[in-house]
């Protein structure tokens, strides 16, 4: 297995602060970065894949049956005697 390790630039380790330490990897589940100084890893989420997570615009709600609703009513008024 070669895993190609890349150090990120100027990458803080979340755990121990240090910097530069930081090297990324890939693997067939996804993408890796690890901290060569304390060990910590941590899956990226920030991948297309993860992109779709959030959820597909929805902003659409009912308004159309709200506007469909209003239904005209003044049909009963007796003003119609001539
Ligand atoms: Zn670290």
């Amino acid at each position: 297995m070669a895993m190609k390790k890349r150090f990120i630039a100027g990458a803080v380790c979340p755990r121990c602060a240090e910097m530069d330490k930081i090297v990324m990897f890939t693997t067939d589940d996804g993408q890796y970065r690890e901290c060569v100084a304390c060990g910590f890893t941590d899956k990226q989420q920030d991948t297309e894949a993860a992109a779709e997570l959030p959820t597909r615009v929805n902003t659409r709600k009912n308004e159309d049956d709200h506007t469909v609703k209003q239904v005209v009513f003044f049909k009963a008024g007796g003003d119609t005697e001539h």
